[in-house]
């Protein structure tokens, strides 16, 4: 497990659910993001470094399985801020 310092208020947090990943074979993700945060895991999952993450949403809008990824503003009264249409 990674050590995760998160300041709740601070700024969005984007977590990825690398069991969701796992059945994912275009793996978009791993290209797209401009700061090489999505690391392909020998298990078949996706390690995600968001300490890193500028914000930038690309990896959000590349992805195309619903549910793999989802951004969270703790300050915004409720969760998942974006849905796939
Ligand atoms: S984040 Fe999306 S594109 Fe990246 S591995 Fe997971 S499901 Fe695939
Ligand atoms: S928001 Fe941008 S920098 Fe952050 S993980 Fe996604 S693609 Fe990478």
């Amino acid at each position: 497990m990674a050590t995760v310092d998160f300041r709740v208020g601070e700024r969005p947090h984007i977590t990825v659910d690398s069991d969701t990943c796992r059945s994912c074979t275009t793996r978009e993700c791993v290209t797209a993001c401009p700061a090489n945060l999505f690391a392909p895991t020998s298990d078949g999952g996706i390690l995600f470094n968001y300490e890193e993450c500028f914000e930038c949403g690309t990896c959000y809008l590349v992805c195309n399985t619903d549910g793999a990824i989802h951004w969270t503003y703790p300050d915004g009264g409720h969760g998942v801020v974006f849905h796939h249409g």
